[in-house]
């Protein structure tokens, strides 16, 4: 009997965990250039934290949460998303009495039961950022200025939407104008959009169907209706993201399909991507904190999807730094492969990558693998070499060939310069 990974889930492989790492360095690096400090959760946590948190009307809560009893008889929900986990962890730890604005980042897995498709995974894995305690639009325009950076830093074209969902003001006044209109249409919606016209109006915005498309295209537009309050934070974010040179386009249908936003709500679309077009959104959730038991605290914050990332650079042509190895060492017999085990811990040791052979494997054999591998040097050791003490060294991309002493040898590689497409940095693991 064999088994096989879950439906939905992916192993990530080792030819492919170099780009993840990758992707996890500049993440990493815009994050800690606009001062965000990683935070991480437990994977799982109670499930009211995201029934509370994200809302019972929601898919996310309605019907895609991995929730189960344990045998000491909790309810727990492995994580959908992060933003009410963080807002957990804000109010357990008073981070609130440290001063200031909290801001974390975070790349992990997240789970939902969904369809598995393109770009539609059961694990996923998302990064984001949160900003807890400020209420200032230039926090919402900072938040958004990450995730534009690190789309900009891979070379990513894709769409700006921006939107405001309103306040506890204007919503509700909207929600009745809406579901006044969205009476007149429900013959033309479809039935899960008659039920949410019912239970959350808004989201029959953000219907894909195109029946509720056509039915809703007059549908009265939220921004008529924003407070004064919503009306001058929605300037005041458009004004900076002018400021930081951020294009973006404004869909007043965009509502996100979480309930706890407040104000500002925005997507990342990428044309790249097939009818999974979200690379990433967020907004603002100024009620959150109150829903899950603490000080009624604004926040801000995004998350984006890492597979669907991939995908487009995979799609774009994206080039990945090089993980080639630096130094392959062939030994020809006992005493030089012994020899070369040696060598290339040195060489590891001080950073340059090396291999050799484990498998008693012929030269040429040996030659074939440091080739495929990518090496850049091969060091040949045989009989010879060890009673002379030097070692033939070639140079793969010229064919070149030299005897180098082996007192030499660790300071001659040493001094080489970096290859222009190798990423060191990158595979320096922050786990
Ligand atoms: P959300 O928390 O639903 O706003 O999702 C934020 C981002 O996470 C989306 O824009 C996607 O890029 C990604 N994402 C959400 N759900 C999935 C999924 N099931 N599989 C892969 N990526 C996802």
């Amino acid at each position: 009997m064999t088994f096989k990974s879950i439906k939905g889930t992916k192993d990530l492989l080792p030819d492919e965990s170099g780009r993840w790492l990758h992707l996890e360095a500049v993440i990493r690096e815009v994050m800690t250039a606009y001062r965000y400090a990683e935070i991480r959760t437990p994977t799982f946590e109670e499930t009211a934290v995201f029934s509370r948190g994200i809302g019972e009307e929601t898919d996310i809560v309605g019907k895609e949460m991995y929730t189960f009893t344990d045998k000491g008889g909790s309810s727990l929900t492995l994580r959908p998303e992060m933003t009410a986990s963080v807002v957990r962890a804000y109010i357990q730890h008073s981070l609130a009495e440290q001063g200031g604005v909290t801001k974390v980042y975070y790349i992990g897995p997240m789970y939902r039961q969904e369809r598995p498709q393109a770009g539609r995974l059961r694990q996923f894995h998302q990064f984001g950022a949160e900003c807890i305690g400020a209420a200032a639009p230039a926090c919402d325009a900072d938040i958004i200025a990450i995730a534009a950076d690190i789309y900009a830093r891979l070379g990513i074209r894709c769409t700006l939407k921006l939107n405001s969902v309103g306040d506890p003001v204007c919503r509700p006044k909207y929600r009745e104008v809406l579901q006044a209109y969205l009476a007149g249409v429900h013959d033309r919606l479809t039935l899960e959009s008659q039920r949410r016209a019912e239970t959350n109006p808004m989201r029959v915005l953000d219907s894909k169907a195109p029946q509720d498309i056509d039915a809703t295209m007059d549908a009265p537009s939220i921004l008529d209706h924003l407070s004064d309050e919503s009306r001058a934070h929605f300037d005041a974010v458009r004004a900076c993201l002018d400021d930081f040179g951020i294009p973006y386009v404004i869909d007043p249908r965009l509502v996100r399909g979480l309930d706890y936003y407040t104000k500002t709500a925005f997507e990342f679309v990428s044309t790249d991507l097939g009818s999974q077009d979200a690379l990433g959104g967020g907004g603002r959730y100024d009620g959150l904190t109150e829903q899950l038991g603490g000080k009624a605290t604004p926040a801000v914050g995004f998350a984006a999807g890492m597979e669907r990332l991939l995908m487009v650079l995979e799609k774009s042509g994206y080039t990945f730094p090089s993980d080639a190895l630096s130094v392959y060492i062939v030994g020809l017999d006992e005493r030089s492969r012994r020899w070369s085990h040696v060598q290339a811990v040195r060489l590891r040791r001080e950073g340059i990558p090396a291999e050799c052979d484990f498998t008693g494997r012929s030269l040429k054999a040996q030659m074939r693998e440091a080739n495929k591998r990518g090496a850049r040097h091969v060091v040949i050791v045989g009989e010879e070499e060890m009673a002379s003490q030097r070692a033939i060294v070639k140079t793969m991309e010229t064919g070149e060939q030299q005897s180098i002493e082996f007192a030499s040898l660790l300071s001659y590689f040493l001094r080489l310069p970096v290859s222009p497409n190798s990423d060191a940095s990158a595979y320096v693991s922050t786990h």
